[in-house]
């Protein structure tokens, strides 16, 4: 896609909501999007009016009705046929969600199709959505226990992984046989919107995926205490999931995937070559910024000096550059102001404490940078849990290091936190693996790989970090309601 067809893409989109099937422009006041790489203005979102959301909740509930009703495998091709679209316009998308987000095209692009994986995964689980039956006490009686989709969902998403974090929602949302309502980042609106005109050419009926963009205070809000919204699926911090929960005035099923603070442990028995690009990739893949980043590492005395000089080297051997413009760079800009000054205060926050700089530290210098929210990889050593950077979660390209003398210690601090989404592991001992693996008190635990989530399996938080689940089966079951169906037909035995 070249620039010209990047700016009529966004052109097209801007202003726009995605309502009962059609594009119209919104009522409300405009919102300017930013591209973090040069903080030029791409394009302006209009913040949904309160009629535009009654009228999206009512579309919605139409939708709703009709696509349940619908074969499990009518709305099995309908996913498979949006995944192929989604595949056949990987760039032209990534390159939407590289202008708003910032991240470098050649992982956008990984993005958009791994999100294309899950409409086909999501395809394949509808077709095999079925119940029990289960054994009564008395003769002449049967009771099924069927699943019965939700109704309204609606999606309210963050903008580290703008298409997948819609898309675990959407995919699931349209197998079971729900409506959905996006309700994407203020500051990552397009590649939403994208992905909703992708709907429309997939022959998606109107009502069943909507987009409505604006302030999450008002509009993610408003559809929490909307009594037309049957669930919320929200991605997002800590803080906003517990404000969601505090403020939704009806009963109404919830998935929160809340925020991370993940640790890594690397014991004496670990391969430190291995260790090392793990701890690279997951600490500084999008600049940081992803709920199961690695934040802080503890690492087996005996090798921690050796662990720290090459992770160091690595980090320094990180680009960073405008994601547009050079799509193989390692990181890209951070999204907003906002992440890029809190992994500033994270740093000097340790530094102030006493922690040792090893690599990064600040933004890369030159004129490509200018007006950009870049950063450097950074690593600090010898952190203690005084400092920010190991109790909170940072969300940018910083991870703190300590030292551990046993397994004991190692499992301790790594649990000393109110977060439970991942960690990681790496050993070679398979006593250390056992161990580590049962003491760890997260979701996802990753042993020597930092990959922590794939798309046939449950991944999802704990403690703070969240309830229930995506991903696999377990997160198509979010979408459905249990009904138990209990008979007398009278035939004894
Ligand atoms: P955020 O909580 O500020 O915003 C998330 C979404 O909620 C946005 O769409 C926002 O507009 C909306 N929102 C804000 N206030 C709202 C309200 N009162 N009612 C309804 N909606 C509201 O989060 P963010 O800064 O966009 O994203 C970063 C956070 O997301 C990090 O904490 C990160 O760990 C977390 N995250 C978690 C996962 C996971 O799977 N657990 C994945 C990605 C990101």
């Amino acid at each position: 896609m070249t620039d010209a067809a990047l700016a009529a893409s966004l052109a097209r989109l801007d202003g726009q909501l995605f309502i009962d099937g059609s594009f119209r422009p919104g009522v409300g006041i405009r919102l300017p999007v930013e591209n973090p790489a040069t903080g030029e203005t791409i394009g302006r979102i209009a913040a949904a009016a309160p009629q535009e959301i009654d009228d999206t909740v009512a579309a919605a509930r139409r939708g709703f009705r009709l696509w349940s009703r619908e074969l499990p495998r009518t709305r099995a091709n309908a996913l498979h046929r949006l995944g192929d679209l989604i595949a056949a316009d990987a760039d032209g998308m990534a390159r939407i969600m590289t202008a708003e987000q910032g991240k470098p095209v050649n992982e956008a692009r990984g993005e958009i199709l791994k999100l294309a994986e899950a409409c086909h995964f999501y395809a394949e689980e509808a077709t095999r959505v079925h119940g029990e039956i289960v054994p009564n006490d008395q003769p002449g009686f049967q009771s099924l226990v069927v699943r019965e989709a939700i109704g309204v969902v609606a999606a309210i998403t963050p903008w580290n992984y703008p298409a997948e974090l819609v898309g675990w929602k959407l995919c699931a949302s349209l197998a079971a046989g729900c409506a959905i309502i996006i309700k994407p980042a203020e500051i990552t609106p397009f590649t939403a919107l994208a992905i909703a005109d992708k709907c429309a050419q997939a022959g998606i009926p109107a009502g069943v995926v909507n987009v409505l963009t604006g302030k999450g205070s008002q509009v993610g809000q408003a559809l929490v205490e909307h009594s037309g919204v049957d669930k919320i699926a929200f991605t997002g911090s800590s803080a906003v999931g517990l404000h969601i929960q505090q403020t939704c005035p009806q009963v109404k099923r919830m998935t929160l995937q809340l925020g991370g603070n993940c640790p890594m442990i690397v014991t004496a028995s670990a391969d430190i070559a291995a260790a090392v690009k793990g701890a690279a990739r997951r600490s500084f893949r999008n600049c940081g910024q992803i709920c199961i980043a690695i934040n802080r590492i503890y690492v087996a005395r005996p090798i921690y000096e050796e662990f720290l000089a090459a992770l160091g080297k690595a980090a320094d051997a990180l680009t960073v550059g405008n994601g547009l413009t050079d799509p193989a760079a390692d990181l890209g800009a951070m999204a907003s102001a906002e992440p890029l000054a809190k992994t500033r205060d994270h740093l000097a926050d340790a530094l102030a404490r006493g922690a040792r700089l090893i690599a990064g530290g600040a933004a890369p210098q030159g004129e490509g940078y200018v007006g950009g929210h870049f950063f450097r990889p950074t690593v600090v050593a010898d952190c203690t849990h005084e400092m920010l950077v190991m109790t909170e979660e940072t969300f940018g390209p910083l991870v703190g290091v300590a030292p551990f003398d046993t397994l004991e210690q190692a499992i301790e601090r790594a649990n000393d936190t109110p977060y439970g989404l991942a960690s990681y592991v790496y050993a070679r001992d398979l006593t250390e693996i056992q161990v580590l693996s049962q003491g760890l008190d997260y979701g996802n635990v990753a042993i020597n790989n930092v990959d922590a989530g794939i798309m046939n399996a449950p991944y999802g938080g704990r403690k703070q970090s969240g309830v229930g689940y995506e991903h696999g089966r377990e997160g198509l079951l979010e979408y459905f309601n249990f009904k138990h169906v209990r008979l007398h037909h009278g035939v004894g035995n």
